[in-house]
């Protein structure tokens, strides 16, 4: 879910990357979803909701900050009445976080109520929704999800599935939706299936979630992933399945392996742990280098270097500590906090690294603010030698589906060849995985024509058209309405 009015060409901030949770058919939903969003919080930290349904009216609570603070009284969840609920973790910048934008959006409509969430980033949006003003449509709110809402109210079929069916045609990009109506939960991937989108079963009830870490958490047995273009639709009858998308080949976004998604979650049938570690025993292989210590930046570059360390032989160390109170660095909206975040973050674990040759794993490089900090940081604490090891290829390209980055021009790939960014950062030597190291993780033989996953961060090889982007400049606001939380 991206803010509209977050497409600007001047803009550098990080929106989504949201978290999603649906159960239908079962006494505590709203509890169970709570809990599934406690689970999904990496995917969004910023503002939580949960829509329930009782089979006549929808109980709504949306709130921003986190799961646990707003989630957790008797009283709001006890206020959550029914057996149907949907909840959503949303990730994005501070300046857009106003309570309108904040999800699941409810809308009433014809045929009755319906509350949606979504994770993902629609690639066409700005030019269905200018389209839609021009025909009278009053948005809201300026998140993306709102022109589906409007396209399922103005479609001409009747039943709710029908003008979903009818909305998502129209849409361009990367979505997993869960949506909510008096009597049916509904649950939808993309045709490419960029975001992932799990289904589960609890006591007979059934549950749609973004990673199967939300399943563990409530003792849901994982029943599979939904397919890429497949639309799940749950109520009272059972479960059916409805793939009304031309086939196109599936590309899940590699980056949920790399770094988003949790590492006890399974993402299509891989477990995400056992992925990065693959990875980083790829990326020993590829950059070896003499050195007496591997050390991960925590949390995100752990797995990938217990595999480093274990492919080359070297010894593992946490050799810096990570505060678990501060959040996800790029939460911080401005340049100045992210810089102060990395600090309040992180700190040197100094008799693991005083002398010593250090080989340090971290996932990805983006801005290299975090490097450049940490390499500091491991040279202060009296290290002789920093290697900086990176478990993906440079971030070389903007995300539009969903995982925000900066615009190009601020990626540190996009302006540095390797051994400038080396010098950036200050370490003796900078290696990333080549992107067919990273495919030899997955046990293919490099990225071939046809690859699996989306790699358009890494590679410019976008696999959904930016037909906003190649359009021409976005207006500079969507809305006029200025708002305090
Ligand atoms: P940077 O400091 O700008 O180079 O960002 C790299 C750090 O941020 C790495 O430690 C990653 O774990 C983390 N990271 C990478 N991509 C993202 C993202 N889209 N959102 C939040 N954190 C990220």
């Amino acid at each position: 879910m991206r803010e509209l009015s977050s497409i600007q060409p001047d803009d550098d901030h990080f929106h989504d990357e949201c978290g999603v949770f649906g159960i239908c058919g079962h006494e505590d939903a709203a509890a169970h979803t709570a809990l599934g969003l406690h689970a999904l919080q990496h995917r969004g930290q910023e503002a939580a909701g949960i829509v329930s349904a009782d089979g006549v009216h929808f109980h709504s609570h949306r709130s921003a900050g986190l799961v646990g603070d707003n989630f957790s009284s008797e009283e709001v969840i006890g206020r959550l009445q029914g057996s149907m609920a949907i909840g959503h973790n949303r990730y994005s910048t501070a300046g857009e976080t106003v309570a309108r934008n904040i999800q699941p959006l409810f809308a009433d409509f014809e045929f009755g109520g319906l509350a949606i969430g979504h994770n993902g980033n629609l690639t066409n949006a700005y030019s269905l929704r200018r389209a839609l003003v021009e025909r009278g449509c009053i948005f809201q709110s300026t998140t993306d999800t709102e022109i589906i809402v409007h396209l399922i109210a103005i479609s001409g079929y009747s039943t709710v599935v029908d003008r979903m069916i009818d909305a998502l045609r129209q849409v361009e990009g990367a979505y997993s939706l869960v949506a909510l109506t008096n009597s049916a939960l509904i649950g939808v991937r993309d045709p490419m299936g960029v975001r992932p989108l799990v289904l589960g079963r609890l006591e007979g009830s059934y549950v749609l979630c973004s990673e199967t870490c939300a399943l563990d958490i409530i003792g849901a047995e994982f029943v599979r992933d939904v397919d890429p273009g497949e639309i799940v639709v749950i109520d009272g009858d059972g479960i059916r399945s409805v793939k009304p998308f031309s086939k196109t080949p599936q590309r899940l976004c590699i980056f949920e392996y790399i770094y988003f998604a949790r590492p006890d979650s399974t993402v299509e049938n891989r477990n995400v742990y056992e992925i990065r570690k693959e990875i980083g025993a790829e990326l020993a292989r590829e950059t070896s280098v003499e050195a007496d210590v591997v050390v991960p930046v925590p949390d995100s570059g752990v797995p990938a270097a217990i595999g480093y360390a274990q492919q080359a032989g070297i010894p593992f160390d946490l050799g810096i500590i990570r505060n678990h109170y501060v959040g996800r660095t790029f939460i911080e909206p401005t340049h100045q906090i992210r810089h102060l975040g990395v600090r309040l973050k992180h700190n040197a674990n100094a008799g693991h690294l005083k002398d010593k040759r250090v080989v340090l794993v971290d996932d990805s490089i983006v801005r290299g603010t975090t490097s450049e900090k940490i390499v500091a940081m491991v040279r202060g604490a009296g290290a002789r030698e920093v290697h900086m090891r990176i478990s993906s290829p440079p971030t070389s390209h903007s995300c539009f589906y969903g995982i925000d980055t900066p615009q190009q021009e601020e990626l540190l790939a996009a302006q540095y060849d390797v051994e400038a960014m080396a010098k950036h950062i200050g370490a003796d030597s900078l290696s990333f995985i080549s992107i067919d190291g990273l495919y030899r993780a997955f046990g293919e033989t490099g990225r071939n024509d046809t690859p699996q996953f989306c790699d358009a961060c890494f590679s410019g090889d976008y696999p959904i058209p930016l037909t906003d982007r190649d359009g021409g400049p976005m207006p500079a606001q969507l809305s006029l309405l200025t708002e305090q939380e």
